[in-house]
């Protein structure tokens, strides 16, 4: 991970200040695609940030397409080792969703979660098989159900009764015949934000296992005409990193399964097990073997399916967050450092909760680096804090920078590729940052700046 070559140079210079660089080097470099020139310029997929910041201007959101491509690659031959072709990976869009991603993930083999007519329209402008999309949603209203149906959405996911109603009622009006999976809430608490967390019994999502509304809604789907159950949604909830936590939920599922098999001789042939795994935010985070927790979750799966004597259904999952996060990167420039004696040293910059709500959300942890000079001695303390008129507009607390820092400067936040341009808001009419894509050492505009005339387009 840590990108030696870069440090050919030291063979010649001084070997204490050579060690302290590769410290450096441990410390910053989260992910394959960070790495440090021989000068200290922090580089994304190879390419100097400083750079790129003069160029597009900032706040930048950078994307790192090879990283998004090799992610998915990564699941879909770890998912098809396991299971053949009785498997499928669809990247759940809402973490990050612009029209080239829908493309990266057609041209990947891919399917797609969408959670929303704007979701949906996206995708179909990118020329995504909308066949291959899965309409997820705990509140699906009447129109985003017939503008699926028009787009001719795969298969919908339906959370609750009114919705399997609502979907059959517009199903046969059309005289079509609708595939649905249900979410199912398998009464697992994955021990992460309670924002992100979506498993347990009391949760805004699906169906309860656990107090039998799960087993009514197979009885009720089963009986509505334009429906073809084809079987069963969970998701744990996100920023996960214990695999125990989906193998207890594969085994309430499958135990369902089979449960539903015995009463009803109704035969699951999908089981999608969601999204959620959890991806390093922090040097002191873990790297995940997904690979490694896929196949053990296969090897669970196949005993436990012929320990219940039933057939291993299809299995999907939804990755969002694991494909996208350390594709990205958001740089930002410093405009004023206020020192507070006996309190604090404020750093601001020119974006901050509008392109991250995630702090303020839930107090998320990042890396933020300043990129012109990753060798300089970070002497000082700083609250990293955003532009907009709220106190709790920080970007993150603690964050060691070099006491030089100044207007002007360069900051780069690390791991900012999911939940970041998708969450991103107007707020103070600030408008949102471009998504800049690094390609073989290149960069092109996936999604333009943001203007001021954007701004006021929708005002009477
Ligand atoms: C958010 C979500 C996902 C993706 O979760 P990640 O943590 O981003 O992998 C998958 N499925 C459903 C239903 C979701 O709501």
């Amino acid at each position: 991970m840590i990108p030696t070559e870069t440090f050919s140079d030291c063979v010649t210079a001084d070997a204490p200040l050579c060690e302290e660089k590769m410290r450096v080097c441990q410390n910053d470099c989260i992910a394959e695609n960070v790495s440090v020139r021989g000068d200290g310029t922090l580089l994304f997929a190879g390419q100097d940030v400083t750079e790129l910041a003069a160029r597009y201007g900032t706040p930048l959101y950078l994307m790192d397409e090879h990283q998004i491509r090799w992610r998915c690659r990564q699941y879909r031959t770890t998912l098809e080792d396991a299971f053949g072709t009785r498997c499928r990976v669809l990247y759940a869009s809402k973490a990050a969703s612009f029209k080239r991603l829908y493309e990266i993930m057609a041209e990947e083999g891919l399917g797609v979660d969408v959670v929303s007519a704007g979701e949906i329209e996206t995708a179909k402008r990118a020329g995504f098989p909308l066949g291959q999309a899965l309409f997820h949603s705990n509140n699906k209203t009447d129109f985003d159900i017939s503008f699926a149906m028009d787009a001719g959405v795969g298969c919908f996911v339906a959370d609750n009764l009114e919705e399997l109603y609502a979907v059959e009622r517009e199903a046969a009006s059309r005289g079509a015949v609708q595939d649905v999976l249900l979410r199912l809430t398998p009464g697992i608490d994955p021990h992460t934000y309670a924002a992100v967390s979506t498993g347990k019994v009391d949760s805004k999502f699906g169906f309860a296992i656990e107090t039998g509304q799960a087993q009514e809604a197979v009885r009720e789907t089963l009986s509505l005409p334009h429906l073809r159950l084809r079987g069963f949604h969970c998701h744990v909830g996100s920023q996960v990193f214990s695999a125990d936590v989906y193998i207890e939920a594969a085994d309430v599922m499958l135990g369902f399964i089979a449960g539903v098999q015995a009463k009803y001789g109704f035969i699951a042939e999908v089981l999608d097990l969601g999204g959620g795994f959890g991806v390093r935010y922090t040097a002191d985070q873990p790297v995940l073997d997904i690979p490694a927790r896929i196949a053990e979750l296969a090897a669970h799966l196949k005993k436990e399916a012929r320990t219940l004597g039933i057939s291993l259904p299809e299995i999907w999952l939804e990755p969002g967050r694991s494909i996208v996060a350390d594709a990205g990167m958001t740089l930002y420039t410093v405009g004023t450092v206020k020192r507070i004696p006996g309190y604090k040293t404020y750093v601001s910059v020119d974006g901050g909760m509008t392109d991250n709500i995630r702090t303020a959300l839930y107090g998320a942890k990042y890396t933020i680096l300043p990129a012109g000079d990753l060798f300089a001695p970070r002497d000082e303390i700083c609250s990293v804090v955003g532009r907009c008129c709220e106190s709790g507009d920080i970007l993150q607390e603690n964050v060691p920078l070099p006491s030089s820092t100044g207007r002007g400067d360069v900051l780069a936040c690390l791991t900012t590729g999911a939940y970041h341009y998708s969450m991103a808001s107007n707020y103070n009419r600030i408008p949102r940052p471009p998504v800049v894509m690094l390609r073989n050492g290149d960069s092109y505009i996936a999604v333009r700046r943001e203007t001021v005339d954007d701004l006021v387009r929708l005002d009477n």
